[in-house]
């Protein structure tokens, strides 16, 4: 790519690299098959610190940057779309304990999450009736004598079968995002039901249910922030997590790039290789310009993050680029491949229904939209 990294980043995306191809590459077609959630390498993920990368040293995490996180992502999802994203959303949960959570809450929740003891994390707040205008929610938490009553259902919740803990956003008040209020809710509390796993165009591999909340009994410090604050808290983590969106997507594009140019390279036809018709060129020119374009757009936000400075806006630029750059990239290379595209023999294919989500989740192609031109608006000068 050109851009200068720091020793600790290529560290990071080293060391993600090495596991991916040794531990997911291999097994992410049959995973696909099977929907089979990839639990012992999230443990093993777990030790690598990958679960809590975000998550300061002291609190138990990795303590890496935005940088170091975008490259990590990238990196796995070449190998395995599924578990980049169950890292995404276990990641933006736990990043919101370590920027939120109270130190007891931190001490009892976070760490042991970070060493792995309670695997990976969800991030709740989505429901049946609204995803995009997300400041609409009606799971409903009342307050007690004895703590939170939760009552409604999320969807969609990545992880939601698996995660020891899930992040969960309720309303405490009134309509509208004030009214929002953000809490941990641990696996197994009374009254939390788990629906059954979805069963999904890509991404297979990840567990993705609806959750339940019957009368849902949680402690007193289950609240996380203050009262009224799960919105603000929500968007936040969100704005962060679209650069990691916008990283796995770029993976999954450039596994696809990778194996459109090696099949162009042996496939022949006229008697000559794809590689040497010019429009072979000529697409896997426009790929490989498209996919440099997305990742500067990505490290620029990363970084943006990383130095504190305003960055929603250059967030959704990034997402909402590199997963459109994804689909274009890899249903380019579907059609590279002919008939072959289109058979479960090759990754293209499994790749091609695991690209398509990335347009959908963390705010929709259209929600990034809304994003950059209120942002463009607003402002007076650039
Ligand atoms: C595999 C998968 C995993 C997911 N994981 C999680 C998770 O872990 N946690 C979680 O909370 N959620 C999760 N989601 C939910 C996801 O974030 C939502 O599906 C997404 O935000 C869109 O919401 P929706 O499905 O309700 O669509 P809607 O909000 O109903 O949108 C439908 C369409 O209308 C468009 N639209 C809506 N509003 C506007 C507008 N104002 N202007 C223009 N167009 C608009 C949308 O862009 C979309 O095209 C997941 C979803 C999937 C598919």
């Amino acid at each position: 790519m050109g851009i200068p990294l720091t020793d600790e980043q290529r560290m990071v995306a080293d060391a993600a690299r090495d596991f991916a191809t040794r531990r997911l590459a291999p097994g992410a077609a049959e995973r696909d098959r099977t929907a089979r959630f990839p639990l012992d390498e999230i443990g093993a993920l777990a030790e690598l610190g990958l679960l809590a990368m975000k998550v300061p040293i002291v609190d138990g995490g990795a303590g890496t940057d935005n940088v170091g996180y975008a490259l990590a992502m990238e990196a796995i999802a070449e190998a395995c779309a599924s578990t980049a994203v169950i890292l995404a959303s276990s990641n933006l949960a736990s990043k919101i304990l370590s920027d939120h959570a109270s130190p007891e809450q931190k001490e009892r929740w976070l760490r042991p999450y970070a060493e792995g003891a309670l695997g990976p994390a969800s991030f709740a707040l989505s429901e049946p009736s609204c995803g995009s205008d997300a400041a609409a929610l009606t799971t409903a938490a009342r307050e007690d004598a004895d703590g939170w009553l939760l009552n409604g259902a999320k969807m969609w919740i990545t992880s939601g079968a698996q995660a020891g803990m899930h992040v969960v956003f309720a309303r405490t008040g009134g309509a509208g995002p004030e009214g929002i209020s953000c809490f941990i809710v641990p696996r197994g509390a009374p009254g939390l039901v788990v629906g059954k796993e979805e069963d999904k165009m890509g991404q297979r591999a990840s567990g993705t249910v609806a959750l339940h909340f019957e009368d849902c009994r949680v402690e007193p410090s289950a609240l996380v922030g203050a009262r009224g604050e799960g919105y603000p808290i929500a968007l936040s983590a969100l704005g962060a997590g679209r650069v990691g969106i916008a990283a796995l997507s770029i993976g999954l594009a450039e596994s696809a790039l990778a194996a459109g140019v090696a099949y162009a390279q042996e496939r022949r036809a006229f008697g000559r290789t794809l590689g040497e018709f010019q429009n072979t060129q000529f697409v896997l020119a426009d790929c490989r310009t498209e996919l440099d374009a997305a990742w500067l757009l990505t490290l620029r936000a990363a970084r943006l993050l990383d130095t504190g400075d305003k960055a929603a806006a250059e967030s959704s630029m990034a997402k909402l680029f590199a997963t459109e750059a994804c689909g274009r990239v890899v249903d380019r290379m579907v059609q590279l491949h002919g008939g072959n595209g289109y058979s479960r023999e090759y990754p293209v294919e499994r790749i091609y229904r695991d690209a398509r989500v990335t347009r959908i989740y963390e705010g929709t192609s259209e929600v990034q939209r809304l994003v950059i031109a209120r942002d463009l608006l607003r402002s007076t000068s650039r």
